[in-house]
């Protein structure tokens, strides 16, 4: 296929990449061109989406959807027992298109402490009917309780036999811990993630006698990341820091077993410069993975963040090119994928074909270990 980038527009047109001519009017034909053209798909036209919601009823509509998109392959990540049980079984005959990571519903620790002696062998249970890995879902560290009604913090020694057995099953620790820095900021108009908090009151953890700080459960996760370096840690929503590029710089480089994905979250990473983001994702090309959150609920879809819908296919198209115009274009102040995540414009990083190719395939397919999928 074409590779349809800076040097090779040039190049195309007749051009040196050094003309130095041509650089004055290089940023507008820039945008137009690669906007009008590359954004439309996904370069190398085959991506894995890590970071999808599918249930057992849904599962039609989601193939429907990703045919659509060039989606190969989506990691319905995170279903409790009875939803995963229930995958599990109608998930078989699209096993090279689905894969589902198991989630712990922690309640029944409330009400005894024989929930966690038991809970590795059920994450072994799960791993056995195919589960890519487990998810570690917001709750623990800002609203799990334990039987005498403390909250449980993601670093608690209970929940290390769980670390121990994944590391032994050799599965994937996906953590989605806490969530965006305003929703641990007041809960009022002047928040500028408003729009999204009120239609969620339940996402905001502004209230300081409730929650726990977003700074120590962000360190708990990073204590198990440090403590386990022979597992693997997806960590989701670019490990919940996209509002800044540094910090999750330097967890990169401390935890060389932490891993990305870009779920609902180009909003936060396309305000900020361009240049730091494409020289992250330069950097770390090796051990991020494309996701969307597209969730295929049974009683409506969620394009990342918003209400539940369901959507029409010119809808999806424009959800999945905001993110193939962020990933490969050059494009200034472009609408991202998710509007209800915050009211500006984002610009595109233009990543060069071999780095994005990495991100939306090579990286989930070889961390999922996928051609055991039959992917
Ligand atoms: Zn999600």
């Amino acid at each position: 296929m074409r590779k349809l980038n800076r040097r090779n527009f040039l190049v195309n047109a007749g051009l040196s990449a050094s003309g130095a001519l041509l650089l004055g009017s290089w940023p507008a034909m820039a945008s137009k061109y690669l906007t009008s053209d590359v954004s439309k798909y996904p370069l190398g036209k085959r991506v894995i989406d890590a970071h999808i919601h599918v249930h057992a009823e849904t599962i039609d509509r989601a193939i429907r959807v990703m045919d659509q998109n060039y989606i190969v392959f989506g990691n319905s990540i995170g279903l409790t027992k009875n939803d995963f049980n229930a995958f599990a079984k109608a998930y078989l005959p699209f096993k090279d298109r689905l894969g589902a990571m198991y989630r712990y519903d922690w309640t029944p620790w409330q009400s005894s402490a024989k929930f966690i002696q038991s809970a590795p062998d059920e994450l072994e249970a799960a791993v056995e009917k195919g589960a890519l890995g487990v998810k570690i879902w917001k709750d623990l560290g800002l609203t799990v309780k334990d039987e005498k009604g403390q909250l449980v913090a993601i670093d608690d020694e209970r929940l290390m036999p769980i670390w121990e057995r994944a590391e032994k099953l050799n599965c994937i620790v996906a953590f989605h811990t806490v969530d965006p820095v305003a929703f641990f900021e007041p809960w009022n108009e002047h928040n500028e993630r408003w729009e999204e908090l009120e239609l969620h009151p339940d996402w905001s953890f502004a209230d300081q006698s409730k929650y726990p700080s977003r700074t120590s459960v962000l360190e708990q996760r990073n204590n198990v990341i440090k403590a386990f370096p022979n597992l693997k840690f997806q960590c989701v929503h670019m490990a919940n820091y996209s509002e800044n590029f540094d910090i999750i710089d330097n967890w990169m480089q401390e935890m060389p077993n932490m891993m990305l994905d870009t779920s609902a979250r180009l909003g936060e990473l396309g305000r900020q410069d361009p240049a730091v983001g494409k020289a992250f994702f330069e950097k770390y090309q090796d051990r991020i993975m494309f996701g969307t959150d597209r969730m295929f609920r049974p009683d409506g879809d969620v394009q990342g963040a918003g209400p539940k819908k369901y959507f029409t296919k010119e809808e999806d198209n424009r959800f999945y090119e905001a993110h193939w115009r962020y990933f490969q274009t050059e494009s200034r102040g472009v609408d991202h994928p998710t509007p209800i995540q915050g009211n500006w414009d984002i610009d595109g990083i233009g990543l060069d074909e071999q780095v994005v190719k990495k991100i939306y395939w090579d990286n989930a397919y070889q961390y999922y270990n996928l051609k055991s999928q039959g992917v």
